[in-house]
């Protein structure tokens, strides 16, 4: 899995006890993770590692229950808040290391002040008139919390009962629910500004037993002049929109490269657009002279291209378009779109079953295409001048007797090079084990009459957004990212195991849930669940896309399945005999 590598880092900090004993490094007291000084906001971390297997292992005088045959131990330990001191011995070997755990959400200063970072804007915010504006700042509880600005002042009261939400990935642990904040308070106040024109940094007075301090915001707050219109087109291959001003907000459907939209908002190098979303200033340029984007639209055209079936939405200009995957239908929104349309030919070319459209007034189009079978095998959005081209994968064209023949399906073995991924207990890297089964998985793909295209075949390192892009030009039939799975802290590295499988797009979920379904049933696997994950190699929408972790670096028992040359081979022809089998039926 890609974020809870601890990968290099881990790799460099492995902690064996001297070189000396290297001669017996077989049986060397050996963890691989947490390594010493690891800080974490967890409640408990587990212990990877491993040592002779014929000796007890101790942490912390109490002998590791649950080791594999190998020797390879992976205990869970509860965390005080700060540090806790954590002694492995075997023999005469010792190993002690240093966890810290910190209370997560921002921290308060030792003297009286504001947490770092707290205080609202942190960077340059321009909204329209009458947007609300909050500001906001985290403070000891009971303080009083003021805010001058533009020569108001504003009294910031404690939110007291917000929840806080934890990461994402707690959802890999099971841990997803909010939770009460035990840290300082969050202060807030909001209003609605009328008048145009800069209203400079907030300063923020904190007053608690008599003392007060003061700070002032890093970023400053301006109201946008309505009558000046701020056009910009995008200039990426493939705009990153998304529901907010930074990476973490969700993402939407990516802009087209030419998309042009007004500017209705600013936060640090973001820029809102008129239709909603947010995207970088830098993949966009600014038009000059432009007015409020704005478009008819009236026939709508559709052609068959080798492999595809092409719908034309003809515009004065490009806007921006979001697109919404069903299972047999997709839907095309257009907006700041007002249609004049009477017309609309798409041709009966064994894919389309047929087009609805509706006006979503005052300016939005939607479209929805219905497909004559559940499965679609992939789509291409791009603007031709102005006008919006749709492209449908036709579904591959294959024979009952080899249903893989005429497929081509692109194996992309995770990490590489210096990206090790996950470390099992004896240090092997999730990279080499990736490689190993993707290859094997290439030979049984191509017994099956597949071309196969991979990644890499060696250990290279290759960029995330490398992989994507081969997947966008070479536009296989289908992809698949071969991963061994790790859990972030707080999960149980001895009681998590199993296939774990990734989608994002709708075309991919029936593959993954097959895939998984297939590989726990014919291999007898426990099942780790089948997930919804905004990924870097399921994001690809030419052609379905899924990221499967065939099981975990870190669960002892496990491991030993996963090393074993056998049963690899064996994993490689079941998951070869899945694939064929998902497009067998799904044609
Ligand atoms: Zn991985």
């Amino acid at each position: 899995m890609a974020q809870w590598i601890w990968g290099a880092a881990a790799l460099a900090s492995l902690s064996t006890v001297g070189m000396a004993t290297i001669a017996r490094a077989e049986a060397a007291l050996t963890l691989v993770y947490p390594p010493d000084g690891h800080q974490t906001t967890a409640a408990q971390i587990f212990f990877i590692g491993t040592g002779s297997a014929d000796q007890p292992v101790l942490l912390n005088g109490a002998p590791i229950e649950g080791r594999s045959e190998s020797g390879y131990f992976a205990p869970t330990r509860p965390l005080d808040l700060g540090p806790n001191t954590f002694t492995l011995t075997q023999g005469d070997q010792t190993l002690a290391i240093t966890v810290t755990r910190v209370p997560p959400g921002p921290t308060l200063p030792e003297t009286l002040g504001f947490a770092e970072g707290s205080l609202v804007p942190a960077v340059a915010v321009a909204r329209q008139p009458g947007d609300w504006v909050c500001l906001g700042a985290v403070a000891p509880a009971q303080a009083t919390v003021t805010a001058s600005l533009a020569g108001q002042t504003y009294a910031l009261l404690p939110q007291g009962d917000r929840q806080d939400l934890p990461a994402n990935s707690a959802v890999l642990t099971d841990q997803a629910r909010p939770y009460g904040s035990t840290g300082p308070s969050h202060y807030e106040s909001c209003f609605r500004a009328e008048q145009p024109g800069s209203l400079g940094q907030p300063t923020y007075q904190l007053t608690l037993a008599g003392t007060t301090v003061t700070a002032q915001a890093p970023g400053t707050i301006s109201i946008l002049d309505p009558n000046t219109v701020e056009v910009v087109a995008v200039t990426a291959a493939a705009g990153v929109a998304r529901t907010g001003p930074s990476s973490d907000y969700s993402r939407l459907t990516p802009l087209p490269q030419g998309t042009r939209a007004r500017v209705t908002g600013r936060e640090g190098d973001w820029l809102r657009l008129d239709y909603g979303g947010w995207i970088r200033a830098a993949e966009t340029q600014p038009v000059a002279g432009a007015v409020p984007p704005r478009s008819l639209i009236r026939g709508i055209t559709s052609r068959q291209v080798p492999g595809w079936t092409e719908l034309y939405f003809p515009l004065q200009v490009p806007v921006p378009v979001s697109l919404q995957q069903g299972s047999d239908t997709l839907t095309l929104t257009l907006y700041n779109t007002v249609p004049q349309t009477d017309t609309i030919a798409i041709i009966d070319d064994g894919l389309i079953e047929r087009l609805d459209w509706s006006p979503t007034l005052p300016d939005q189009v939607q479209y929805q295409i219905n497909f004559k079978t559940d499965q679609q095998w992939g789509y291409k959005l791009r603007y031709e001048g102005t006008t919006l081209v749709l492209s449908l994968r036709q579904p591959p064209v294959t024979q009952a007797s080899q249903p893989l023949a005429g497929t081509t399906i692109l194996v992309d073995p995770g990490h590489g090079g210096d990206e090790p991924g996950a470390l099992g207990p004896n240090g092997i890297p999730e990279k080499d084990v990736n490689l190993t089964v993707s290859l094997l998985l290439q030979a049984a793909l191509e017994a099956r009459g597949a071309r196969v295209i991979m990644t890499r075949t060696d250990d290279s390192t290759i960029g995330v957004n490398d992989r994507t892009a081969q997947i966008n030009q070479d536009e296989p039939t289908l992809a698949l990212s071969i991963h061994y799975n790790a859990l972030p802290d707080g999960g149980n590295a001895q009681t998590t195991a199993g296939i774990g499988a990734f989608w994002f797009n709708t075309q991919a979920h029936s593959l993954a849930q097959f895939l998984h379904d297939y590989l726990v049933a014919e291999l007898d696997r426990p099942s780790y669940g089948v997930f919804w994950n905004n990924l870097a190699l399921t994001r690809p929408h030419v052609a379905p896309a899924v990221l499967l972790e065939l099981g975990f670096m870190i669960n002892p028992e496990e491991f030993e399945w996963v090393t074993d040359p056998q049963e690899q081979a064996k994993l490689a022809e079941t998951l070869a005999e899945g694939v064929e089998l998902w497009v067998e039926q799904s044609e």
